[in-house]
């Protein structure tokens, strides 16, 4: 019996590609797409060629995220082509084959490890520095298909993304239990939605008595501290919003032995960065995250 010619397909389309990464983690809505999109355009914006891939078959966020909404995918004698954020930022999902986006993909594990299949060997990435893959949240028939495909290729690892509190890093640890089983190198676990950042102009100030009445002083106290302390005006606040008295991403890396790479915090201009499909990197509101983002990016 010769070799799979589906998985010498895949190894041709591969070879043009430098890294791998694929994005985890253990529960949806942790944020793991969000992370994925800044990773890109923060490795693209270092002038990286950069490939995102969106797996996450049931729901496909990548293409609102990255601005992309509505575009659908051509094909040249080369394959698939990607769709470009920038000339060195392209994008593959799903999303982009869905008539309608509010469409529900109801796909059994085959015809999801077909398209996942297709993606690698027909998309036409041409040269890329970093091949970025969102895949769907837990560990299922998408993320064993995957690591089958390409293990041959060789993949640098896979960052995770959690949240801080207990539920969602008890998830981690399938998640890297699932990496160890596969052969998966983990290239380390970001804790996402770690303390509430937001500049302080941007808060607002209630007064709020036991008849549960509120009243908005926004005005009075960002009047008084321009006038009274105009330094104040350029902080960021920063608060923990999740318990953290077990010690978080952190601790748990520790004592997996697995890199912890960073606290990314719920950063309301990080959100609306993603729900316009922007970088957040360009948003000087979103220096908190940005910043964070940042110093991940450099331990990649
Ligand atoms: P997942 O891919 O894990 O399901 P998403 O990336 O879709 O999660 O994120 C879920 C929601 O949370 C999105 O609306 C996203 O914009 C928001 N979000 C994610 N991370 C942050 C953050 N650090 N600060 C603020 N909002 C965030």
């Amino acid at each position: 019996k010769g070799p799979d010619p589906d998985l010498v397909s895949i190894a041709e389309r591969m070879a043009t590609v430098k890294h791998k990464i694929l994005v985890l983690s253990g529960k949806g809505g942790v944020g793991k797409s969000t992370f994925s999109a800044q990773l890109s355009f923060a490795l693209a914006a270092k002038d990286f060629q950069v490939g995102l891939l969106d797996i996450d078959i049931c729901g496909p966020s990548i293409p609102k995220m990255l601005g992309l909404e509505g575009q659908e995918i051509h094909q040249s004698n080369l394959g698939w082509s990607p769709i470009y954020v920038e000339s060195n930022l392209g994008v593959m999902s799903i999303g982009f084959m869905l008539p309608n986006p509010d469409d529900a993909v109801i796909w059994r594990g085959p015809r999801k490890n077909g398209i996942i299949k297709q993606f690698l060997k027909d998309v036409y990435w041409g040269e890329l520095d970093f091949l970025i893959v969102d895949a769907p949240p837990g560990t299922s028939d998408e993320h064993i298909s995957i690591v089958q495909f390409l293990k041959d290729t060789g993949i640098d690892g896979a960052i995770i993304v959690t949240t801080p509190q207990q539920v969602s890093l008890i998830d981690v640890r399938k998640e890297v239990s699932f990496c160890k089983k596969v052969g998966l190198p983990v290239l380390g676990v970001v804790e996402n939605m770690s303390g509430l950042c937001q500049p302080l102009t941007d808060f607002k100030f209630l007064s709020m008595n036991e008849n549960g009445e509120q009243k908005d002083m926004t005005e009075w106290v960002i009047t008084s501290l321009k006038e009274k302390v105009p330094e104040m005006m350029n902080l960021v606040a920063s608060t923990e919003v999740f318990d953290s008295s077990a010690g978080g991403g952190a601790k748990m890396c520790k004592d997996m032995g697995v890199p912890f790479l960073g606290k990314v915090p719920l950063d309301p201009q990080l959100c609306k960065a993603a729900e316009e499909g922007r970088s957040c990197f360009e948003d000087r509101k979103c220096m908190a995250s940005a910043s964070v983002l940042r110093a991940i990016v450099k331990k990649l």
